[in-house]
């Protein structure tokens, strides 16, 4: 399947070779380390939500598939008003509150001529706190269950995205819905008798819908190939103590991605995953002078510090990337083009709310994660409140409480530089397969 992996990707400017080189030498590393930060390490997910679309799947009963949860005591920051993003104790809330205890003083108000009631019943600020929940939500790719009452932190690290043995009906249910009824499809080919989507119709689609397609597609690669590269190789020990060794299985990953055993589809599927890598590392970009300004609190200051470094230090080799995936050119076009950015977010929605039918915890955890991450990439590349910069409410007199903290919620953030560490760790692992194919080949 390499011999077919090289050059143009299709739909953007960049080659399978120059992210090659680039992800491995530069963004993999860095990213490796930056997500093992305590801030990036626990993330806050509902893994008891019912599924919304069918009948509850069996469970995998495979050890393998059961995650570890954390008390919240254990999450560094946590007793300090982590989950509340700490925001009353900025020093531009207290700012402005004693701004506006000021107010109160002044008694030059003509309140008769131009004097503007602002004053707000509490019953009506109640409304509108629901209005703008409204309005965010209707710009959100994905619904978050981080504040529900179900909703615990789970330490990725000690969870690692790796075979389970999730497959049979339910993981075909879950991948075909999203193909079959959440995708965009091309019209279906009458003498193919490939039961998903080949790539050859895609050309009769659009740009916008294409795209779409192959972000799944290539989230999918991405999970398979850590299946592949973290495979379950032999057992050890018997009872309590039995533990697995983990492992790369070229057979395996020839048996999903060989054009010879996937209708000839496994190179593009492979080719999906850099599309949807460069379409998260553009979001990453045009994000990147927000997401330097976040704080990464986690109430250790020498570790939040190291955080926001490594932060800028990621940013800034993203930024010198010379290919940029151009969303600009996407849903222009009237009417039509609005239309079908509700169908885009529709469809997107329902594929994370097809996650919660996922029969297998651990998988349920990173297909939501990177759902979640992907949502997060999209709303940052497609919706309106991303085109312009934030004006200054203070016009440079009060010190500017950073923006982001409004556009982006803390859960975003960490499933969106986590979805993107392991879209980079599935291309550095193809380098593995390329390595051991190759030796394979070479011997006598
Ligand atoms: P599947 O991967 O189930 O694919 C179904 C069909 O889709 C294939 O027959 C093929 O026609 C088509 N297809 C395959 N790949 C692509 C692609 N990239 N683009 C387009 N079409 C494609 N298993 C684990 O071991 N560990 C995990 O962490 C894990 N996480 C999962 C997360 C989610 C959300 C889901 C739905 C499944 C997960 N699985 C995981 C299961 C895994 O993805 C496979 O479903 C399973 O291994 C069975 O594989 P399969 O050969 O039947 O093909």
């Amino acid at each position: 399947c390499f011999d077919e992996l090289h050059g143009s990707l299709g739909d953007c400017s960049c080659n399978v070779d120059t992210i090659d080189y680039f992800n491995n030498v530069k963004v993999f590393p860095r990213l490796q380390s930056l997500v093992r930060k305590d801030y990036f390490r626990f993330y806050k997910v509902n893994l008891k939500k019912e599924c919304p679309f069918w009948a509850d799947d069996s469970k995998c009963a495979m050890r393998y598939c059961h995650i570890k949860t954390c008390s919240k005591e254990s999450v560094p920051g946590y007793e300090n008003g982590y989950e509340n993003d700490h925001l009353d104790e900025t020093p531009v809330t207290k700012y402005t509150k004693e701004a506006q205890g000021n107010c109160g003083t002044d008694a030059d108000h003509d309140h008769d001529l131009g004097y503007l009631n602002m004053t707000i019943s509490a019953a009506s600020q109640h409304e509108i706190a629901k209005w703008k929940a409204y309005d965010d939500a209707l710009e959100n790719f994905c619904g978050y269950d981080d504040k529900d009452v179900d909703a615990e932190y789970v330490d990725l690290l000690l969870n690692p995205e790796r075979f389970t043995g999730y497959k049979g009906p339910s993981a075909n249910r879950i991948w075909k819905s999203i193909y079959q009824e959440n995708c965009f499809r091309p019209k279906p080919n009458p003498y193919s008798s490939f039961p998903f989507v080949m790539t050859s119709d895609l050309g009769n689609m659009c740009l916008e819908k294409r795209v779409f397609y192959r972000a799944i597609s290539g989230l999918h690669t991405s999970i398979n190939v850590h299946l592949c590269s973290k495979y379950l190789l032999f057992e050890k020990g018997a009872g309590f103590t039995t533990d697995g060794e983990w492992g790369p299985n070229l057979e395996e990953f020839q048996r999903r991605f060989d054009p010879s055993q996937t209708f000839g589809e496994g190179p593009n599927w492979l080719k999906n995953l850099y599309f949807v890598y460069l379409l998260e590392m553009r979001a990453l970009a045009k994000a990147g002078p927000y997401l330097e300004k976040e704080e990464y609190y986690t109430g250790n200051p020498t570790e939040d510090e190291e955080t926001r470094q490594a932060i800028h230090n990621l940013l800034s080799v993203i930024y010198s990337f010379p290919d940029h995936f151009n969303e600009s050119s996407m849903f222009n076009g009237g009417s039509q083009a609005a239309k079908l950015k509700v169908e885009f977010r529709e469809h997107f929605r329902n594929i994370s709310r097809i996650m919660d039918c996922v029969g297998c915890d651990k998988c349920k955890l990173w297909g939501k994660l990177q759902t979640q991450g992907l949502g997060t990439a999209l709303k940052i590349l497609f919706s309106s409140k991303w085109n312009s910069p934030e004006p200054d409410p203070n016009q440079g007199k009060l010190p500017v409480r950073h923006k982001s903290h409004e556009r982006l919620q803390r859960t975003e953030v960490v499933a969106l530089f986590n979805a993107f560490s392991r879209l980079s760790e599935s291309i550095r692992q193809l380098e593995q397969f390329r390595v051991m194919l190759r030796s394979l080949n070479e011997k006598p």
